[in-house]
């Protein structure tokens, strides 16, 4: 059987800094990705906390620096999808829907989903209407969106959007909880607006357009909104869905041992960052490093 030394599971930017450095280290890590490369980052309007950009970047064009940078360390992404990550005599499998891949060290860097929202009832013909990342829908044009939410995502999907379409925040509270510097903006765009204390109840189809009915909070009866999309952005939760059972016995125990590893979003909580989940990345891809030349030699 061939073993070899690492899988990492995800190409966020997690994943590709442990790659990197791992490049650097020379070892050659199997990078796994069951999408594109960087797929969340890639929702970012405008990225400013992260060093290097003194203008800010969008997620995209960041994204796009990262890529070239596998590329130039000659880190290849293998584009599959992992259903399952088992762990069974001191080994690692990481099924994909081609193959199996043995492995002596995991890290999991498959970062966050989206946390779905039980209520409202969404009738089906509507279902292919409702986003819960914009990257798909970022070359919408005079459009109407309505966004459900009121975190940073919630606000920079607003200002994203809002350059070419007229956005509502739907919160169902007064209170927001993004940072201020994406509450001015969205504050001062002509094309923002907001409602407060509101609950989704139900989005229909009306014709062309998109009908949903909202209850205020304080009792004051319903809203009615038109739009032409919606967007949930009411939280996330870690990606972890492909954890095998014998694994799940001895989880804590590997993390420990620093045979598994998880970095990024996927462990971060509410301190979902790009630069975190960088510095999670290479620090844990210096630790594999340590361990390989202790244990090697
Ligand atoms: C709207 C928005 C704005 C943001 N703005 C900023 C900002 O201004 N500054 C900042 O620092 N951060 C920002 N972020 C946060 C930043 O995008 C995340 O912190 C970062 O992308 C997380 O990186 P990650 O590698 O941990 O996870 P992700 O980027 O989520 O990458 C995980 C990868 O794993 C893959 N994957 C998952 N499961 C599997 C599987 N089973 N098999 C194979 N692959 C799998 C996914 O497809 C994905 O590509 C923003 C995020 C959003 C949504």
């Amino acid at each position: 059987m061939d073993v070899k030394d690492v899988v990492i599971i995800g190409a966020g930017p997690a994943g590709i800094a442990t790659a990197i450095q791992l490049k650097r280290c020379n070892i050659q890590p199997v990078l796994l990705e069951k999408e594109e490369v960087g797929s969340l980052l890639k929702n970012a309007n405008l990225v400013e906390n992260y060093p290097g950009f003194p203008n800010g970047i969008s997620g995209l064009d960041l994204v796009k620096l990262f890529k070239k940078q596998l590329s130039r360390n000659k880190v290849k992404v293998g584009f599959e999808r992992v259903r399952e990550l088992e762990y069974k005599d001191n080994v690692f499998f990481a099924k994909t829907n081609r193959r199996v891949i043995a492995s002596s060290i995991a890290v999991i860097a498959t970062g966050t989903r989206p946390r779905k929202i039980s209520t409202p009832a969404i009738s089906d013909g509507v279902k292919g209407r409702i986003f819960y990342e914009i990257y798909p829908i970022r070359k919408a044009k005079n459009k109407k969106f309505a966004i459900i939410g009121a975190g940073d995502a919630a606000f920079d999907y607003a200002l994203n959007l809002s350059q070419k379409n007229e956005v509502v925040i739907l919160n169902r509270s007064k209170r927001t909880k993004c940072i201020p510097a994406l509450m001015k903006r969205c504050v001062e765009s002509k094309d923002v607006s907001f409602l407060c204390n509101v609950s989704l109840r139900k989005i229909d189809k009306k014709g062309e357009r998109l009908l949903m009915t909202c209850l205020h909070s304080d009792g004051q009866g319903e809203n009615r909104i038109y739009a032409d999309y919606v967007v949930i952005a009411t939280g996330r939760e870690p990606c972890l869905d492909f954890l095998g059972s014998q694994l799940k016995k001895c989880f804590k125990n590997l993390l420990r041992t620093h045979t598994l590893y998880m970095v990024g979003d996927v462990r971060n909580g509410i301190y979902r960052q790009t630069a975190i989940c960088v510095g999670d990345g290479v620090k844990a891809a210096m630790r594999i490093y340590r361990k390989i030349e202790k244990e090697g030699g």
